[in-house]
């Protein structure tokens, strides 16, 4: 789907599909629009929505790719771990502290989601480990860490979110942005 800027704009395209709503079974209805997000880019949104139950589910894609960007931001305290951050379709987080990495394999389509939510999402991730590969005190301990900076221990850390297309955004004023231009 191409787009110009003067074009980013438009209403909420919406009709029924025939995708029966994952809780409750009835009609899913599709919604489509573009916008510009609040880090001014063009996004495509798509939904698929329940009207019954009130089932949603999102997807957001980016329309223009940039240059490959590196994201890093310092967590300091409990408060940042609320800090929203866009992660595009190929953006990989590290958490060096935490020898921790998610690659972008796993999600097909951006996000919208918190510092928080990423760790919770490596906790799901860790979860699913298999045990034979890992050492499972290690694996224990790793986990227990990553809940205790979720609680609030203040625990410093460095997000890193590495995004060949450029599109990743951290909404915070500390982030720091290093272009890969002759990488
Ligand atoms: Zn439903």
């Amino acid at each position: 789907m191409f787009m110009t800027d003067d074009m980013d704009e438009e209403a909420p395209r919406e009709f029924q599909t025939e995708t029966s709503c994952p809780s409750c079974g009835q009609k899913l209805y599709f919604i489509f629009y573009r916008t510009r997000v609040s880090y001014e880019e063009a996004v495509e949104i798509e939904t698929f929505f329940c009207k019954k139950c009130l089932y949603k589910s999102s997807q957001i894609r980016p329309l223009e790719s940039d240059s490959p960007k590196k994201l890093v931001l310092e967590v300091r305290n409990h408060d940042d771990l609320r800090t929203i951050l866009y992660r595009s379709p190929e953006a990989k987080i590290e958490i060096p502290e935490l020898e921790a990495e998610i690659d972008p394999g796993e999600i097909s389509t951006g996000e919208i989601t918190t510092i928080e939510g990423v760790l919770t999402r490596l906790l799901e991730k860790l979860d699913l480990f298999d045990q034979d590969d890992v050492d499972p005190e290690k694996l224990n301990e790793v986990k227990s860490h990553i809940k205790s900076i979720i609680k609030g221990n203040g625990e410093k850390f460095t997000f890193v979110m590495d995004d060949p297309l450029g599109k990743s955004r951290i909404n915070s004023s500390r982030v720091i942005v290093l272009h890969k231009s002759g990488d």
